[in-house]
């Protein structure tokens, strides 16, 4: 492989960039309009443009990133996360036209991008199953009828929902029939599928997710676990690995319960297998995301590899290098992903120029970003201008870096996630590991941001008083 394309665009276009060139591969960019001077562009060895802005006139033209990778003799694409990765048809037009598709194999993007059909096919593997059903439900009272044997509260769920959208969460009998038909139209307004179904609403949770490889040898592993739990709207702000709640014994048998799931579908390359682990430890399978993901760099760190690096030499047809017996766990890292949103304002999407921006630096600290000073934040597409991620020896070590590094990051123009991710770095039930998904529900609020800001607004002008009177003092003594 010498040409790789990448289909996407931001901090992930780059990271994988990075990998490519690292192993001697040059690479392609694609960009839309509006991202004509974005890194993603300049860094790569040749950039061309797919179209205007909306993602559906540029980064999800499959067809035209296919002719334009044909015509620049490209070997393989990457599709990063989001955007055309779990696209089944693309994948196999890729292949089709003799380029190398960096991914999993069509049939397990098809399998796993229904929620419905992944609880399907892996249902003679002895995976533990959220309570509920596994076919799409339309008839209300049937609804009914499930909801009180499993016990309410229960969740509506979009079967080809992601991203946290198309979830419903029904407290009491009352509410079901109307949340139903909601959910439904949402998800064929959404999804383009109108299938949803029911799981019991698990009180307590963490998101514990298992990160799987496997190669075109039917050689699997599992890259241990990453704590997802720090989620708003469902979705991921804060990660770590390794997790705090899981000894040895469990570790293992989730990692082999991932093995099995991606088994069940032929998986091929680097895949996450997401659980739910309830109070009482007992883990149930949620999805699978048959891609990079947005957390992955949390495992490249304890583990020591590159899984950008491994998806390529897989899609080469490569043997992995190494066995299960060979990983192993070493240090603690954590990951804030830096969104341009407002954490005063509910997370509401915060576009507008980078007056300034600077990155942190330093020991243990990586920086995933694809933003300059000086750039615009797009509102055509997600709002993550970075992935912040700190490594150390011990889980202290790696969350007092997060805290440098955050107070070391630099934005203005825009409001971001940076405060929030110090909310939650210093939050005892964090530090403590003893937290679910609903951290933020049940902590975080605008008003204790902005008083604990407020505050320390006020101590530092203090300290600044102080440090004044004493150098002014001092500059004094001469003369007496
Ligand atoms: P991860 O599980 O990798 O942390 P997220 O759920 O945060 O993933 O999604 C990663 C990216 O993919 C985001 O840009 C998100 O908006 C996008 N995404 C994932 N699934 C979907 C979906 N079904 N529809 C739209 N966007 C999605
Ligand atoms: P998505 O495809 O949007 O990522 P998931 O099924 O992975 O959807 O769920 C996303 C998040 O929603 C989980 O991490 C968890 O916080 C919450 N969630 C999903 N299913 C349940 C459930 N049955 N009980 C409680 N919380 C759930
Ligand atoms: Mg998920």
């Amino acid at each position: 492989m010498k040409k790789i394309l990448v289909a996407n665009r931001g901090e992930i276009a780059l990271r994988v960039m990075k990998t490519a060139r690292k192993m001697g591969i040059k690479t392609v960019a694609v960009f839309s309009t509006v991202d004509r001077n974005a890194p993603h562009v300049k860094y790569a060895d040749e950039a061309v443009c797919v179209g205007e802005a909306p993602s559906n006139k540029s980064y999800l033209l499959g067809d035209k990133i296919i002719e334009l990778a044909k015509s620049l003799n490209v070997d393989g694409i990457h599709p990063g996360y989001g955007f055309l990765s779990e696209n089944a048809e693309f994948a196999e037009k890729v292949e089709q036209n003799n380029i190398t598709w960096i991914g999993p194999g069509s049939k397990a993007i098809r399998i796993m991008g229904s929620k419905l059909a992944a609880k399907d096919a892996v249902k003679d593997y002895d995976i533990p199953m959220v309570p509920g059903i596994d076919e799409a439900i339309t008839d209300p009272e049937r609804a009914k009828r499930i909801a009180a044997e499993i016990g309410f509260p229960i969740l509506i769920k979009a079967s080809a929902g992601g991203g946290g959208k198309g979830m419903r969460i029904v407290e009491q009998e009352k509410d079901l029939e109307d949340q139903m038909k909601r959910a439904i139209s949402e998800a064929e307004s959404a999804f383009g599928d109108g299938s949803v179904f029911i799981e019991k609403y698990i009180g307590s949770p963490r998101h514990i997710e298992i990160q799987v490889l496997s190669d075109t040898w039917g050689n699997y592993l599992h890259l241990f676990e990453r704590e997802c739990s720090i989620q708003r709207r469902h979705q991921k702000v804060v990660e770590e690995a390794p997790s705090v709640v899981l000894n040895e014994e469990l570790r293992q048998k989730m990692g082999e319960a991932a093995v099995k799931v991606a088994k069940a579908c032929d998986y091929v390359g680097a895949g996450t297998v997401e659980f739910l682990l309830d109070e009482n430890k007992n883990f149930y399978f949620l999805e699978m995301n048959t891609r990079l993901q947005v957390e992955h760099p949390v495992t490249e760190l304890i583990t020591g590899i590159d899984l950008v690096e491994q998806q390529i030499r897989v899609a080469r047809g490569e043997v992995l290098k190494f066995s299960q017996q060979d990983l192993k766990i070493s240090g603690h890292a954590v990951e804030l992903r830096v969104y341009a949103e407002d954490p005063l304002e509910d997370f509401m999407p915060s576009v507008g120029t980078l007056e300034k921006y600077r990155g942190p630096s330093g020991e243990g600290v990586r920086l995933d970003d694809g933003f300059e000073e000086g750039m615009e934040v797009p509102i055509y597409y997600d709002p993550m201008l970075a992935k912040l991620i700190t490594y150390g020896k011990s889980r202290e070590e790696a969350i007092q870096r997060m805290l440098q590094a955050i107070k070391d990051y630099e934005v203005k123009g825009v409001s971001t996630t940076l405060p929030f991710g110090k909310f939650v770095f210093e939050h005892e039930a964090f530090r403590s590991g003893n937290f679910d998904t609903h951290f933020v529900k049940k902590y975080y609020s605008a008003e204790k941001l902005q008083s604990q800001t407020e505050e320390e607004a006020r101590l530092a002008a203090i300290i600044a008083i102080r440090q004044y009177l004493e150098d002014r003092e001092q500059l004094r003594l001469p003369n007496n």
